[in-house]
């Protein structure tokens, strides 16, 4: 999805950063062990503080490959309260290497001393005529009934992001910079 290739280009190596980059960074991303990149999901319909702070209090130590550490936390809004908190002690102080990813579809139960310490990357739904339109010209369909499209949901609309999406992508490459040159 759309936050691994963001993440992976964020802890490659390499001054390019090509899709098919081959440096140890990459490799170890593909292998599905990166020392430096830290998912959180929610466990139990909630994401607890206990989860939180498993990865703030080792958020100081120094990245092991990259030069960078990345942190995914899935539905963020799943935080409890006392889980935000705990976040909002890094997020106020965090260390130059480490970046956070917070996803979320639901951003009014993220609280607002979280949110103003975030940079924001807003993605609409798909259109449904555009998933039928990529649908029929990329992947080989040549029909499309109404019921078939509902049933799609998101599988295919994370291909249309990968592809479609570029205005997202290209506003990546340049917070990718941002981080870059600071
Ligand atoms: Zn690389």
């Amino acid at each position: 999805m759309i936050t691994k290739a963001f993440a992976k280009k964020i802890l490659c190596l390499e001054q390019e950063k090509k899709n098919d980059c081959e440096c140890k960074s990459c490799a170890c991303f593909l292998g599905g062990n990166h020392p430096d990149y830290f998912v959180v999901n929610e466990n139990g319909e909630t994401i607890k503080i206990e989860q939180i702070r498993e990865i703030t209090s080792k958020v100081i130590e120094a990245p092991i490959i990259s030069n960078r550490k990345v942190y995914i936390i899935n539905d963020c809004d799943k935080m409890t309260v006392e889980a935000q908190n705990c976040l909002l002690k890094t997020l106020e102080e965090p260390p130059e290497f480490a970046v956070m990813i917070l996803i979320s579809a639901n951003e009014n139960a993220i609280l607002n001393t979280i949110k103003s310490r975030c940079m924001t990357i807003k993605f609409g739904p798909i259109a449904k005529e555009e998933l039928k339109q990529y649908a029929m010209d990329k992947l080989g369909y040549e029909q499309m009934s109404e019921n078939l499209l509902n049933s799609f949901g998101g599988s295919i609309g994370k291909a249309i992001f990968q592809k479609e999406k570029q205005a997202q992508f290209l506003q990546i490459e340049n917070i990718v910079n941002i981080l870059e040159t600071r």
